[in-house]
C-alpha cells in the first residue's frame, strides 16, 4: 500500500486528520498548540478534569498503590479501589452489580461479542457509536441496522426476522448529534419480543437525569428496565475506563467471557481514584450538574436568538450541540476561522458522520461562563451569517 498516496487522497477530500496538542489541563480556558484557547469540544462536561479535591484523592492512591496495576483484573491487577468502584457504580446506576473495563470501547466490544453467538441477532441504531459497530462486527451474530431512533422501523425489522434470541443496542445520547434515544419505547419493544436491551450511557452518565445517573433516570424508568447499561468514566466523570451495570449474573458472566476484560492490564489505581472522586463530586455537589444544565439552556437560547437556530441539530437537551455545515471543506474552514479567534471547536466529518453532513460539534461544560458562550455565539454569527 502506498501510504503517501492514500494520505494525499484524504487531504484532497478534506478528510485528513491531525492531532492538536494540549499544554494545559482540559479546562474551558486552556492552551492548545501553544495558543490560549476557549474550549468548546471537551467531553469533560462537568469540568472536573483538574479538580483540586479529586487530584488529592488521586495523589493519595498513587502514594498507597503506586502507578501501575501490574496485571490483568483476573491475575494481579485488582486492588481495593477497583472493587470499591464497582460497588459504587452499581449503587449509582441502581443495579445489582457492575463490571469495569479499561475503556468504554472495550466494554462495548467485549460485551456484545460475549453475549451473542451465531444464532443471535443484534438490532443496532444507524447512528450508534463506532465501538458498538465494532462489537457487532466482532460478534458472530447477524446485525440489523434500524433507522435512527425510528421505532416503527425497528418493530418492522423484528417482526420480519423473528429472532429466537437477540439484543437491541443503542446510544442513549448520540455522540455526534446530541439527541436522546426513546428509551421507554425501546424497553416496551424488547419486552414484547423477548429481546434484551443494551444502552450506551457514555454521554448520559453524569449528564442526564435530575442527579446525573443517566438515561434511565432521565426517563424515570425503574431500575431493571434496561438489561445491560454500559457507561464510561472518561467523559463527565473525568477519568478513564468503561463499565457494564446490570444483574450480578450478567457481570459475573462477562468477567469470565469478555475478552477485553480478561486479556488487558487493569486500569491504574490512580485512574480508579479519579473516577471515585468524579462520582462523589456529582453526588455531593449537585450544583455542578445544575450549572451544566443551565449552560445548555443558555447556549441554545442564544443560538436561536442570533439566527443560528436552523443550523443546530437536536433540541438542546444535552451538552452536545452540533452545528451542521455540510461540506467537509467548508466545515474545516469554519473550524479554522474559529481557531483563529481563539475558539477550539474541531469539525467532525466522514467517516465519523455521513459524507455531506460535516459539522462543528460544540460541547458545553459546567465551567463555561455566559461571557464564554456569548463570545462563541458572536463569533459563529460573524463567520456563518
Ligand atoms: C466515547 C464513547 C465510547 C467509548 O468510550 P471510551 O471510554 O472513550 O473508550 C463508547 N460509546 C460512546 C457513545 C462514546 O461516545
Amino acid at each position: 500500500m502506498d501510504y503517501s498516496l492514500k494520505l494525499r487522497a484524504l487531504e484532497q477530500a478534506n478528510l485528513r486528520r491531525k492531532v492538536h496538542c494540549f499544554e494545559s489541563p482540559q479546562e474551558a480556558h486552556c492552551v492548545v498548540d501553544g495558543r490560549p484557547m476557549l474550549l468548546f469540544a471537551s467531553n469533560s462536561y462537568l469540568g472536573l478534569a483538574h479538580d483540586a479535591t479529586i487530584k488529592k484523592r488521586v495523589c493519595a492512591a498513587l502514594e498507597k498503590y503506586g502507578h501501575a496495576a501490574g496485571g490483568s483484573r483476573l491475575t494481579t491487577g485488582t486492588c481495593r479501589l477497583h472493587t470499591e468502584l464497582e460497588h459504587v457504580l452499581a449503587k449509582f446506576k441502581g443495579t445489582e452489580s457492575a463490571l469495569l473495563f479499561n475503556c468504554g470501547y472495550m466494554a462495548n466490544v467485549g460485551t456484545l461479542s460475549a453475549l451473542t453467538d451465531a444464532h443471535s441477532v443484534i438490532f443496532s441504531d444507524a447512528l450508534n457509536h463506532a465501538s458498538i459497530i465494532d462489537g457487532c462486527r466482532m460478534s458472530r451474530a447477524s446485525c440489523v441496522v434500524y433507522a435512527h431512533t425510528d421505532m416503527d422501523d425497528l418493530r418492522a425489522k423484528i417482526r420480519h426476522i423473528r429472532p429466537e434470541t437477540g439484543i437491541v443496542v443503542t446510544d442513549s445520547v448520540f455522540s455526534m448529534d446530541g439527541d436522546i434515544a426513546p428509551l421507554p419505547s425501546l424497553v416496551q419493544i424488547c419486552r414484547e419480543h423477548g429481546l434484551r436491551l443494551m444502552v450506551d450511557d457514555a454521554h448520559a452518565t453524569g449528564v442526564l437525569g435530575a442527579t446525573g445517573r443517566g438515561s434511565a433516570e432521565h426517563f424515570g424508568l425503574e431500575h431493571d428496565a434496561v438489561d445491560i447499561i454500559m457507561g464510561t468514566l472518561s467523559k463527565a466523570l473525568a477519568s478513564e475506563g468503561g463499565f457494564i451495570a446490570g444483574k450480578q449474573e450478567l457481570c459475573e458472566y462477562l468477567q469470565n467471557t469478555a475478552r477485553p476484560f480478561i486479556y488487558s492490564t487493569a486500569l491504574s489505581p490512580a485512574t480508579i481514584a479519579a473516577a471515585l472522586g468524579g462520582i462523589e463530586h456529582l453526588c455531593q455537589q449537585p450544583e455542578t450538574l445544575a450549572m451544566l444544565q443551565n449552560n445548555v439552556r443558555y447556549f441554545t437560547e442564544q443560538c436561536h436568538a442570533h439566527g443560528l437556530g436552523n443550523m443546530i441539530r437536536g433540541k438542546g437537551e444535552t451538552p452536545i450541540i452540533p452545528i451542521i455545515i455540510g461540506d467537509e471543506g467548508q466545515a474545516h474552514k469554519v473550524s479554522q476561522q474559529l481557531f483563529d479567534r481563539g475558539l477550539f471547536v474541531p469539525c467532525i466529518r466522514y467517516p465519523t458522520v455521513k459524507k455531506g453532513e460535516a459539522r462543528l460539534r460544540f460541547t458545553l461544560m459546567a465551567s463555561h461562563t455566559h461571557e464564554d458562550m456569548d463570545y462563541a455565539v458572536h463569533a459563529l454569527k460573524d463567520i456563518l451569517l
